[in-house]
């Protein structure tokens, strides 16, 4: 990077927030995904006026910029392929309103999803998209990938918590949308941002709306001697009316990888459900109740709980899958591929088995787990990433995994966004998406060569040797 511009950024952030050591850009260069590349600089903006200033000079001297919240992305999002500038956005992390009589609040991008969550709920409150990530993912990368999580079966995905917000886009600094929670005034251009990956534009602030805390919550985790039977108990539960606030599925890789690695005592089972009912006590009592006897035939065995204790463990153990799958093998470890595509809810079971058909034909172990309610898998495939012969198969799964996905009337993400290793597979047209991205960042700075403009294969920018 140009010297002029480095000196340039000196001018406009205190020195000890611009990091520019060979272990910093390194460790930077990371996001949870399987990819790696490094920035030319790192620069921790504290302020909305900051990050313009650093955006405008981006802009006129043709640099690329990535934003960068906690880099929990799965899928390459927040990794800097072309070098250039990294925002840290975790310097600007001040929850700055809370309306909880207008059902608002407004929020700094960097702020912790779980942190947010923390100060809501002293009012009653509470921001329910719920990733599984949400200790450490920020509201900005949350905003960027459109996240949700195990409530989004009930209580939606972040879109629908959007109702306003700051950005800075490379012409300068605009605000859309408003403080109220109905909005029929023209272009919903933070709508657009939702799901933009920092391809358009860097946001400063943004204005979500919050819901009141369920009374109750309990659990019933239901074990299956047959994935496909636990599909069909998916598809049964949501045919019988019910909507529960989390619905999730894990096959036997998943079951095993957690009771290994967490010490959480989940029965042996080829397929489990673990699922949630919130509300009034009367209301979880009555949807217990439904949901025993919807699931009376198809599981072998259901467990009840309304123990804080208990279901906590449930939770940490769903939410542990990730991190334990790659606990499962021997030098094996669990790569972001296919991993959240979205199906139609009752074609679960056929896709669970198809997946399983698709790694035995390869030789390869797949698990698959996630949002079942809302039709929402995640497959980690599990290899050696050092044998290169793992990342052909594993790249060849992928693709017929995804053809399946097709076939089923499926997209290829339903939260953790496109980057780089869903980029192939991206939905909707693209000419219309690339002329949104040339009217807004003509001179193609803003997180370059991401989501429809990655054209190679996904195997590319690894982070292992
Ligand atoms: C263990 C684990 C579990 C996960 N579970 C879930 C889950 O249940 N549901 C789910 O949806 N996701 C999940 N994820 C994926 C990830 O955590 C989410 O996508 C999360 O929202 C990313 O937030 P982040 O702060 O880490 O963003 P980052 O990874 O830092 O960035 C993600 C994207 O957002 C952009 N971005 C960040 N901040 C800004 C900003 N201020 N302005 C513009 N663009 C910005 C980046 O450029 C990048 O494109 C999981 C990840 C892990 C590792």
């Amino acid at each position: 990077m140009e010297q002029t511009i480095i000196d340039k950024l000196y001018e406009i952030v205190s020195k000890n927030r611009i990091f520019t050591s060979k272990a910093d850009l390194y460790a930077y260069g990371f996001d949870a995904s399987i990819h790696h590349a490094m920035p030319s600089i790192v620069v921790k903006p504290k302020s909305s006026k900051e990050v313009e200033e650093i955006v405008k000079l981006a802009n006129e001297y043709s640099v690329p910029i990535v934003a960068r919240g906690a880099g929990t992305a799965l899928c390459g999002q927040a990794v800097p392929i072309y070098g250039g500038i990294l925002l840290d956005m975790t310097g600007m992390n001040k929850i700055k309103e809370i309306r909880i009589e207008d059902l608002y609040c407004i929020v700094e991008p960097g702020v912790i999803y779980a942190k947010l969550n923390e100060r809501l709920a002293e009012h009653g409150f509470f921001f329910p998209p719920t990733p599984g990530s949400g200790d450490v993912c920020t509201i900005g990368g949350m905003i960027a990938v459109n996240a949700s999580g195990m409530r989004a079966i009930k209580y939606g995905a972040t879109r629908d918590y959007v109702l306003g917000m700051e950005i800075v886009f490379p012409y300068g600094k605009v605000r859309f949308g408003s403080r109220t929670l109905k909005n029929s005034s023209g272009y919903q251009i933070e709508r657009l941002i939702v799901g933009s990956e920092g391809t358009l534009g860097i946001i400063t602030e943004a204005t979500l709306r919050i819901s009141p805390l369920p009374e109750k919550r309990a659990v019933a985790l239901a074990s299956f001697n047959d994935v496909v039977k636990a599909g069909e108990g998916v598809a049964a539960i949501i045919a019988g009316g019910m909507l529960p606030s989390a619905l999730e599925i894990m096959d036997k890789v998943c079951i095993e990888a957690v009771k290994k690695a967490m010490d959480i005592d989940l029965p042996d089972a080829e397929a489990l459900l673990l699922i949630e009912v919130d509300g009034k006590a009367m209301e979880v009592k009555e949807g217990i109740k439904k949901i025993a006897k919807i699931l009376e035939e198809k599981a072998d065995k259901i467990e009840f709980t309304d123990d804080e204790e208990r279901m906590a463990e449930l939770w940490k153990g769903r939410k542990g899958v990730l991190p334990s799958l790659s606990r499962y093998g021997e030098d094996m470890v669990s790569v972001s591929l296919a991993d959240d595509m979205s199906v139609p809810i009752s074609k679960i079971p056929y896709a669970i088995k198809e997946f399983q058909n698709i790694a035995r034909k390869y030789g390869i172990i797949v698990g698959t787990y996630g949002h079942a309610g809302d039709g929402n898998l995640h497959t980690k495939v599990l290899i050696n990433p050092n044998d290169e012969k793992n990342w052909k198969k594993a790249e060849q799964a992928v693709d017929e995994i995804y053809k399946v996905v097709y076939e089923l009337g499926g997209i290829a993400s339903g939260e953790h966004g496109i980057g780089i290793t869903k980029a192939p597979w991206i939905n909707g047209d693209i000419a219309t998406m690339e002329k949104i991205k040339k009217a807004i960042d003509p001179k193609n700075i803003m997180n370059p060569g991401k989501m429809m403009q990655w054209k190679k294969g996904i195997i590319a920018y690894l982070r292992y040797k």
